[in-house]
């Protein structure tokens, strides 16, 4: 196979714009017309800090710093972007149309009812079709993300129980293979997160699971499928083990793009879970937001839905709902991320059911042939048919080279790559987290393999070239424990 050479730039672009000062003192940066009413001085000047030492530039050239500055991220409208996780799908530009149609980015959210009847049904009937996707009653929409849903749908639990007089549970199972946000949503709502093992196989250790049981327990929090990738092979055994112990099945959905149109997780044992529409129906998220993670509930749950719920009067007016007297109160402000809950219904439709079936089948499709054609090269985790992601371990290259996986992710940047996730999920040493999601192409998903096994071959022959990646973007190895701990986010004159 012929070596694939590494751009020189993923953007083509060259670095001197960043690393030049453009203010030059004196520059022509605004110019204001002549006053032509009499000057008032409405601040008393405290407001005026003369200390700021503004940077003088024009405004064609500040313009062309922050388009450079834009075009240097690594994002899903540029290149390949397989962050195990994160299903870093297409966002279809129609999604983007929708969202900008007047009537919805320009209503207030305190208009009242009567004013706001298309946005409350585009509520509704969002709340309906998730309901119909998950196989679940209804949902609420509040939730800003999937951890803010976790901690609805784990607060409507807690509720739950002390709603029959059950004092007693405290204590949430969590499997070792469960996204890093469950153990976390446990403890924030004052519960105790105990961790349970994976088999040999990936799943659940069921003898662990049953030995952890007690009236204890608030429930279980499930990802299925897993952060491994794979769907839970005891699943009917691991939820009813729970309902037997006076327990409820919390669900992680996030992972949902796997399972859509194919398995309803109501059917199986789940009593609520939540929905990330910035991943499985593909809103633009990244860098923390915004998102919407709606939660759907049985019936069990129901009445301790967050308020307002949207709701379709017999007169078939629609409106929002406080009068729940067994809510566990307000989330967030507002009615979540409406914005990105009317792209997430444009999806959905534009898709239908046999199209939401086509999203699960190829995504899955996808993870599996990138798995196989790499598993010569690379440990594969959990050599079994996965889901929507695999995961991939960097142990043999680190045995037998010294390269390390984080040494790999830094390679497939001088590639054009964004790097899979890394060193997560905790259980799989060296681990690299592959989701090539449904968006791409066969062409794309080749590149990708052939630059993978590139990689792996140049760990033998030149482990030093992969030490130092990456060595074709506009900054080398980042310290990136300082840069969390420290950033400079301040523009400063002096550097
Ligand atoms: C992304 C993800 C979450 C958290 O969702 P956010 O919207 O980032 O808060 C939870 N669980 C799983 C499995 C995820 O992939």
């Amino acid at each position: 196979m012929t070596a694939i050479e590494a751009p020189p730039l993923a953007t083509g672009l060259q670095p001197e714009p960043l690393l030049v000062e453009l203010s030059r003192p004196g520059a022509p940066t605004h110019v204001l017309p002549p006053l032509d009413v009499p000057e008032v001085d409405n601040f008393g000047g405290q407001l005026l800090r003369s200390e700021l030492r503004l940077p003088e530039v024009g405004e064609l050239d500040t313009l062309r710093h922050f388009t450079h500055l834009a075009q240097r991220n690594f994002s899903i409208d540029a290149v390949f972007y397989p962050l195990g996780s994160c299903t870093m799908k297409y966002n279809p530009r129609v999604n983007e149309d929708v969202a900008r149609l007047p009537g919805i980015a320009h209503i207030h959210p305190l208009q009242p009812d009567e004013t706001v009847q298309g946005a409350l049904a585009i509520m509704f009937e969002l709340q309906q079709l998730l309901a119909a996707i998950t196989g679940f009653s209804t949902a609420t929409l509040q939730p800003a993300a999937g951890a803010q849903g976790e901690l609805a749908g784990m607060l409507m639990m807690r509720a739950y129980h002390l709603d029959r007089g059950d004092t007693r549970r405290v204590r949430v199972l969590v499997p070792d293979s469960a996204h890093g946000t469950n153990p976390a949503t446990a403890a924030m709502c004052g519960f105790q997160s105990v961790p349970i093992r994976s088999d040999p196989n990936g799943n659940v250790d069921l003898d662990h699971l049953r030995s952890e049981l007690d009236d204890t327990v608030v429930g279980l929090m499930l990802t299925n499928p897993s952060t491994l990738g794979l769907f839970e092979q005891h699943l009917l055994e691991v939820t009813d083990a729970i309902h037997q112990a006076g327990g409820l099945v919390y669900g992680d959905g996030a992972n949902l793009n796997a399972i859509l149109g194919v398995v309803k997780p109501a059917d199986v044992g789940f009593d609520c879970l939540h929905i990330n529409v910035h991943k499985t129906f593909s809103t633009p998220h990244g860098s923390g937001g915004p998102g919407a993670g709606p939660v759907a509930v049985n019936s069990l749950l129901e009445p301790f839905l967050p308020v307002p719920v949207v709701v379709k009067d017999t007169d078939g007016i629609y409106r929002l709902d406080f009068d729940r007297p067994k809510s566990i109160g307000r989330l967030k402000g507002f009615q979540g991320h409406f914005g990105i809950l009317a792209r997430g219904l444009t999806y959905i439709r534009m898709h239908g059911a046999e199209g939401l079936r086509s999203i699960a089948e190829t995504a899955v499709l996808n993870a599996n042939y990138l798995r196989a054609v790499l598993s010569d090269v690379y440990e594969v985790a959990y050599d079994r048919t996965c889901m929507h992601e695999f995961v991939l371990s960097g142990r043999r290259q680190k045995a037998e080279t010294g390269v390390r996986t984080l040494d790999i992710a830094k390679r497939l940047l001088d590639f054009g790559i964004h790097p899979p996730t890394i060193y997560f999920p905790l259980i799989v040493d060296e681990s690299i987290m592959v989701e090539p999601t449904e968006s791409e192409s066969r062409a794309t998903l080749d590149h990708f393999a052939a630059v993978m096994r590139q990689i792996a071959r140049e760990c033998h022959d030149s482990p030093d070239v992969i030490h130092d990646a990456p060595h074709y973007q506009v900054v080398g190895r980042l310290d990136e424990v300082t840069a969390a701990r420290k950033p400079v986010l301040r523009w400063q004159l002096d550097g």
